[in-house]
């Protein structure tokens, strides 16, 4: 592939939201690779449903920061949570300049919806498909950039480093097999989840955290990566393959959860941990594999208004969820943890950057407030660009050279056995971090 025998200023891993956000501030003079494991847009970008957080106004901040601390078991990092808020009304504004469409009342304000931990409504939204009404208008804005260019099923292997500096990245072609090193000054890993290392996850199979398996190898830390959300409400399905997520808005409306007998036996709108713990505990108690999900008596032109996409889904599904209640079962859902990242998405590697769920700034503690990563990718992802940017320099050749000489193809001959190695890494990996034992110090290769 002719892309891959290219040098280039920045590369870019991932073309989620956080990727493209970092592709799009980039300076226009710089040369951008973006590459991606599947198809562009199979990333968990695009299955994002319920929405993206907006401080609504200066009244709102203390009471979105507590929701925020609270749900995260005020495990957060304050920082990044005060600057996330900060920045929410920029990174909205951002996306409504591009051409993102997000519901308004009749007087053209912003509609806002509610989810599991929030205080009030301060949720935007596009019907039930916020993730995918972003990503596909960021992604035509990225197009439109004659400095940056995308090769789609392409996997990143590794990194090149030399004396913890990343030069590039290792990366196969797919469909042919080949295998090049690609360098540039600056590499970005915005890479996404692992839930694809685990199965029963909404995640794409495809995410299955190669880059924090190649980062706990190259000695770039890692935090708390055992933080790992499990989702109260997927749609329970005999069948394998991702679960299709309910979204927590759909309790933010107003929908009940049932136990066998059709009665409630939770507060629906607690933090996701609380109910996910709800849900486990009422599935023994009752020896279900599922509990329901009651929408019926929300108002159905609110429902095809709002989650047309759930609707259409659970149909196919053979439910009707105007008439019946639908089956539900929790799922691994969203990645807390990750590469250690600092405000800017620096890591602890020199022109090496993480953004999106791959990387860990804090913000989440030990678990996300609803609707709060689409946000922290966008914003934090802005920021790395503007980082690279501010500090550009050229790499130096010398260490660059060195970095590629230590590098030993056979390592590489094997890319399934390769990657599959990966992920047994990371659950390995991800066990003992809930064990106590800090990865970074005592993780072994093998
Ligand atoms: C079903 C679902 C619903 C959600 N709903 C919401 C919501 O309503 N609001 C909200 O805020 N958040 C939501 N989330 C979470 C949110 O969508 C994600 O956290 C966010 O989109 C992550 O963006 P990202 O850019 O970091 O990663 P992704 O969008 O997942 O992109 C990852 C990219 O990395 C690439 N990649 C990975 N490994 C490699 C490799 N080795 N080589 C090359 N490329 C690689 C992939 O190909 C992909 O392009 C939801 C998540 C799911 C799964």
């Amino acid at each position: 592939m002719d892309l891959l025998r290219q040098r280039y200023d920045v590369i870019i891993v991932g073309t989620g939201v956080a990727g493209l956000n970092c592709a799009l501030n980039l300076p226009r003079d710089k040369r951008v690779l973006v590459i991606c494991k599947s198809k562009i847009t199979d990333c968990d970008s695009y299955l994002a449903q319920g929405g993206i957080c907006r401080l609504r106004d200066d009244g709102d901040y203390d009471s979105y920061y507590e929701d925020t601390m609270r749900a995260g078991h005020y495990e957060n990092n304050p920082a990044a949570v005060e600057s996330m808020i900060k920045g929410s009304q920029e990174v909205i504004g951002d996306l409504v300049n591009l051409g993102v469409e997000f519901a308004r009342e009749e007087d053209g304000s912003f509609a806002y919806t509610k989810e599991g931990g929030h205080s009030v409504p301060r949720i935007c939204y596009h019907e039930d498909s916020t993730g995918k009404e972003i990503t596909t208008t960021l992604l035509a804005a990225v197009k439109r950039l004659e400095n940056v260019v995308f090769a789609e099923k392409v996997t990143m292997l590794d990194i090149i480093e030399d004396d913890n500096c990343c030069y590039g990245i290792v990366a196969l072609d797919n469909a042919s097999g080949e295998v090049y090193d690609v360098l540039a000054d600056y590499t970005v890993l915005a890479t996404g989840g692992l839930g694809g290392a685990f199965g029963n996850t909404t995640n794409f199979g495809i995410l299955k955290g190669d880059a924090l398996a190649i980062c706990i190898n190259r000695g770039v830390a890692v935090d708390r990566i055992n933080y790992i959300q499990v989702h109260p409400t997927s749609l329970y399905c005999k069948k394998r393959g991702r679960r299709f997520l309910i979204s927590e808005s759909v309790r933010g409306e107003g929908a009940y959860l049932l136990d066998k007998n059709f009665n409630r036996f939770t507060d629906e709108l607690k933090p996701r941990d609380v109910v996910k713990d709800a849900v486990f505990a009422q599935m023994k108690k009752d020896g279900t594999k599922f509990v329901w999900l009651d929408m019926r008596h929300i108002p159905a032109e609110e429902i095809v208004a709002h989650f047309p996409a759930i609707v259409q889904r659970c149909r196919e599904e053979g439910y009707d969820v105007f008439t019946e209640c639908i089956p539900v079962v929790p799922a691994i859902h969203y990645f807390m943890g990750g590469i250690r990242s600092d405000l800017k998405g620096r890591t602890t590697m020199t022109r090496l950057y993480a953004v999106g769920e791959t990387c860990c700034n804090g913000v989440h503690g030990k678990n996300r407030l609803a609707s709060n990563s689409l946000l922290e990718s966008l914003l934090f992802a802005k920021r790395a660009a503007e980082d690279i940017a501010c500090g550009y320099s050229r790499a130096d050749a010398e260490g660059e050279a060195r970095a590629v000489g230590k590098l030993d193809a056979a390592k590489y001959s094997q890319p399934k056995k390769l990657l599959a190695k990966y992920k047994n890494q990371v659950r390995k990996a991800v066990r003992a971090a809930a064990e106590g034992k800090d990865i970074n110090v005592n993780y072994k290769e093998n």
